[in-house]
């Protein structure tokens, strides 16, 4: 560690310096036995960035590893328009981003007898897939919800962090990424979409910058909780290129523009069916998840209808539904004209029957067609796993027909030979 500049600057250093031997690095007196040098800079005046660039020029020469920090890392693309071999380059008081860049490019080893805690965490998902947190929290009000009054405000994971984390997880041997969050689609807007460095390279907290950088993980990345912004459209070419799975989850909620106002709904939804026949133009493999809630406080008939009709044009392939249910501290609560428990129920079966049907047909033009499976267990029918359609615990499954014996977690090919309203048959190639 070089540390230039004032006395904050100092207690910058002194965190990461604390930080870095709570995790078990050491700290060497000169650049011959350092793994990596950290710069911790000063911009204040003139002398202060000549100061710090020599600093910088003379580390690199030295040693070639380095990670710059503080004042004049604020100045980023000055910096690495200078001197581009840097390997990230942090403002001041940054000090989880300055150890994002140490895990990143020298890890600490991970030691079964000292460490309680393997690289990727604890995790209670099977080993073969993970849910990846991209934030906290939630900009929306939506009416039903009472998710803002518990978690607060949108929050992002910085990109870097996220992006550390999803290769300790495939480096562990995860195959599949589960990207969730409260509003996927909203990610880094809160950050004001904060450049970060990711291997060497900046990366913007974003949305997309995050679906694109996962994609190059080579594991399957599926996209849950986004939420119709123009933006989406620019996911959906990376889903065609195969970068991510061709799978977005989104929950409409409602069709019904009346109902969608009484639910404070974010989003447009007046173009939806649009923005579908759009997506599917592009990719056509596209499968589209989504949930909603029948009963809301003041559906009417009418209503309910425009949501049997959204269904029938939008020809959703996975769908959930719920009957509308007060939550205690929710705003839908002072609602006028509560819809009556008998036709909640009575919309629930006429929504499930509906969509059962539409989704019996979807699958059955699946039949004949060779799909990538990812095995995920046998029970008393045999062998089954899910492809790229069906995300674990909440959509369908496709049963496998083998005299092989499988292994849990890894990809086979087969052909779908028959299907049912929710699940997929097939013999395995
Ligand atoms: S339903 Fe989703 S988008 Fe709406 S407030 Fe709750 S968490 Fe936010």
């Amino acid at each position: 560690m070089v540390s230039l500049g004032c006395p904050k600057a100092t207690v910058d250093s002194e965190q990461i310096l604390t930080q870095l031997r709570a995790e078990g690095y050491k700290i060497v007196a000169d650049y011959d036995q350092a793994d990596m040098v950290i710069i911790n800079t000063c911009g204040f005046i003139d002398s202060a960035v000549e100061e710090s660039m020599q600093t910088i020029d003379e580390a690199l020469h030295e040693n070639g590893k380095v990670i710059v920090t503080g004042c004049l890392g604020a100045k980023s693309e000055q910096v690495a328009q200078a001197f581009p071999e840097l390997l990230a380059i942090t403002g001041p008081h940054a000090t989880q981003e300055v150890m994002s860049a140490v895990h990143e490019h020298l890890p600490a080893e991970h030691d079964p007898f000292l460490d309680l805690v393997p690289a990727q965490g604890i995790k209670l998902t099977p080993q073969h897939y993970a849910y990846l947190k991209i934030s906290e929290g939630c900009n929306h009000r939506c009416t039903f919800c009472i998710i803002p009054a518990l978690r607060g405000d949108l929050v992002s994971r910085p990109i870097d962090e996220v992006m550390q984390e999803a290769e300790n997880l495939v480096q562990a041997g995860v195959r599949e990424l589960l990207v969730i969050s409260q509003d996927t689609s909203a990610y880094g807007i809160d950050a004001k979409y904060a450049t970060r460095f990711w291997q060497g390279q900046p990366l913007q907290t974003r949305f997309v910058a995050l679906a694109r950088a996962l994609g190059q993980l080579g594991v399957w990345i599926r996209l849950h909780y986004v939420y119709p912004y123009p933006h989406v459209d620019d996911v959906i070419p990376l889903m065609a290129q195969g970068l991510v799975l061709p799978y977005l989850d989104i929950p409409f909620q409602h069709a019904s523009p009346r109902i969608l106002k009484a639910m404070k709904r974010p989003g447009n939804q007046e173009k939806v069916l649009e923005r579908i026949q759009s997506w599917r133009k592009i990719c056509p493999d596209l499968v589209i998840r989504s949930t909603f809630i029948v009963g809301f406080p003041g559906e009417t008939e009418e209503d309910f209808q425009q949501l049997l009709d959204f269904l029938t044009a939008a020809q959703l392939d996975r769908v959930g539904c719920f009957m509308y249910s007060a939550v205690e501290g929710a705003a839908a609560n002072d609602l006028p004209n509560p819809v009556d428990e008998a036709i909640k129920q009575e919309r629930f079966d006429r929504f499930m029957r509906h969509q059962q049907a539409i989704s019996t047909a979807k699958l059955q033009c699946r039949i004949g067609q060779t799909m990538t499976v990812l095995v995920e267990g046998r029970d008393e029918h045999g062998w089954y796993g899910r492809s790229y359609a069906d995300a674990p615990d909440i959509d369908g499954l496709v049963y496998i027909k083998t005299d092989q014996d499988m292994i849990v977690g890894n990809f086979v090919e087969v052909i779908i030979t028959d299907s049912d309203e929710y699940d997929l048959y097939a013999d395995q190639r």
